[in-house]
């Protein structure tokens, strides 16, 4: 069996070859695609290429991209074995973590791939990325894909995509995974290990169930909505009461994600304090998350942090603010009530935080 893979062009520097008479980049017309990469003629498997209809720079991003693209998988999700989305590196993480979210109970890989430099480049890294992407979607064992879950590859290496940050923004290696090691690396051999792949989880089945419009949950279940209601709130020193004031009065404003110092800390100011706990008392979700790239929040562990954990405040654990964010996103949507949105961000629902 052939697996079939359909190749979805976003956008990004991966698509761009330069023009010879004038030097400019500029996108490349991706049903020419094997004429530029011919090697691709020699996997073992059926490609499909389509993209989106104006491929856009990733920074353009937002949610009705997040949507037309989640429509794209999910109505062609019977008709192919795997996906791969070329994208542009800088939101990457977001829309992979995104992605992730919005297909429950994946029976087939995404996996997102870009590079640094564009595919024309006589120096590009666009070609091992995308043939190495396309070859790790097209993994098959038992009858049914080996990887069932949204991931990035870069650089020689595969990571769940809700665990990756952009790290580089000159280094072929641009994506990293602090708090989860590697899916898979591609050296002389494609390493795949097994024991890291995403296997859906208890987790994933309890969040079905306690969701009513949901009867089955072995089969996948695409859930589009995001809320954008939402803002994140990164901490420094001399951080003034007028600029937290005023996030915490958006108005309709939903969720805050709170990246604080080091395991979690914060100031012990009372006006710090007291504007978060108004702001959980209106509602609004606040996530600690930490600025270290490393590491997890661990609330009450110093006193900069007992207070956090005092008023109610969701712990992050070790997830990625890109995580955090989508997440968020996904839960304002889909949990099945408000008083619920603790036990659900905190808990793995695929395998963006650790438990
Ligand atoms: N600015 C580009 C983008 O994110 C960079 C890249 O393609 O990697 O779309």
């Amino acid at each position: 069996m052939r697996p079939k893979i359909l190749l979805i062009y976003t956008g990004g520097t991966i698509g761009m070859i330069k023009d010879p008479e004038t030097g400019a980049l500029r996108s490349f017309d991706f049903s020419k695609l094997l004429y530029h990469i011919p090697e691709l003629k020699h996997l073992d498997c059926h490609i499909e290429t389509t993209s989106f209809d104006s491929p856009i720079d990733s920074s353009d991003m937002d949610l009705k991209h997040w949507r037309v693209l989640g429509d794209m998988i999910n109505s062609s999700y019977d008709d192919y074995h795997g996906f791969v989305v070329l994208h542009g590196s800088d939101t990457m993480s977001h829309t992979g973590s995104a992605l992730s979210f919005m297909f429950e109970n994946l029976t087939k890989p995404i996996i997102l791939t870009g590079s640094q430099l564009p595919i024309g480049d006589l120096r590009t890294d666009a070609k091992e990325n995308l043939i190495t992407s396309i070859q790790l979607a097209a993994e098959w064992e038992n009858d049914a894909p080996i990887i069932k879950e949204v991931c990035v590859y870069f650089e020689y290496q595969l990571y769940r995509a809700n665990r990756t940050a952009k790290m580089n923004a000159e280094h072929f290696e641009a994506f990293s995974s602090p708090n989860y090691p590697p899916l898979a690396v591609s050296g002389v051999h494609l390493n795949i290990d097994k024991q890291l792949l995403w296997k859906g989880g208890l987790d994933d089945h309890a969040f079905a169930k306690a969701n009513p419009q949901l009867t089955s949950f072995s089969k996948m279940i695409y859930r589009p909505e995001m809320d954008s209601r939402v803002v994140v709130l990164k901490l420094f020193p001399g951080i003034t009461e007028a600029v937290v004031r005023a996030i915490c009065s958006i108005e309709d404003l939903q969720g805050i994600v709170l990246e604080t110092y080091g395991s979690g800390n914060a100031p012990t100011i009372s006006w710090f304090i007291e504007t978060l706990r108004e702001a959980l008392l209106k509602g609004i979700k606040v996530v600690n998350v930490t600025q270290c790239r490393g590491g997890a929040v661990d609330m009450g562990k110093y006193e900069t942090s007992v207070h956090l954990k005092k008023i109610g405040m969701v712990s992050g654990n070790d997830i990625t603010t890109e995580a955090a964010l989508a997440k968020m996103m996904y839960l304002l949507c889909y949990m099945p009530s408000t008083g619920d949105f603790k036990k659900y961000f905190e808990t793995s629902l695929r395998g963006e935080i650790s438990v």
